[in-house]
């Protein structure tokens, strides 16, 4: 397994600005080239049970078409007092504005009973066949309605502890608490453990 600083240059697999913007700052300081997804590729299939399985395909096909190591994760919000929904089809399941339409499903729930969590699995593959997958998570709350203006996606509704959404912390402060982050460290971590 190569240290994560002989990995060079590293295929970014996702066509999300907001996660694209994220790892960008992530990995800024791990050295390595960072290219986009090949115009070409086409998406991977998301029908995998997990996070961990959809970032690993992902990953992987991202490799094969491009024959460099690249970078992608799956990622999710689940509402306890939903069964975790939308969760791993938290892209999928509305053809609206998610985080309008989760807050609409989510309207009869009590403050109480609005607990939930952000997830991501990221997953580095190589063109030969091997893949490291790490895991993150942040718990909080459904927010009663959105607020804040940096971040994307479910940002403006996720609640953290103290009453402020992911949307009003601003990037680095996202950076070091949020899902994301946390599985990208944990991923650097384990090339840098397997490497010795
Ligand atoms: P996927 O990982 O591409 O399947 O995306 C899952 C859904 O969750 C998309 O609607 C994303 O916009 C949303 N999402 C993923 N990561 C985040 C995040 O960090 N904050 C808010 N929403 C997110």
């Amino acid at each position: 397994m190569p240290h994560e600083s002989s990995l060079a240059t590293v295929v970014l697999a996702t066509r999300n600005p907001g996660k694209l913007a994220e790892f960008e700052r992530l990995l800024a300081g791990a050295g390595w080239t960072l290219l986009p997804m090949p115009a070409d590729l086409p998406p991977a299939p998301e029908d995998g049970d997990t996070y961990a399985a959809n970032a690993e395909a992902k990953a992987r096909a991202a490799a094969l078409a491009s024959g460099l190591p690249a970078l992608a994760d799956d990622s999710g919000i689940e509402v306890d007092a939903l069964g975790g929904f939308p969760g791993i089809r938290s892209a999928r399941w509305t053809d609206g504005d998610p985080p309008a339409d989760l807050l609409l499903r989510a309207a009869a729930l009590p403050p109480e009973r609005r607990s939930a969590r952000m997830r991501a699995a990221i997953a580095l593959a190589w063109p030969d066949g091997r893949c490291v997958v790490a895991e993150g998570s942040v718990e909080g709350g459904l927010a009663a309605a959105p607020r804040g203006s940096t971040g994307f996606g479910y940002d403006v509704i996720f609640e953290l502890p103290d009453g402020r959404t992911m949307a009003e912390v601003g990037d680095a402060e996202k950076d070091r608490i949020a899902h994301r982050g946390r599985a990208m460290r944990a991923l650097l971590a384990a090339l840098r453990e397997t490497a010795g």
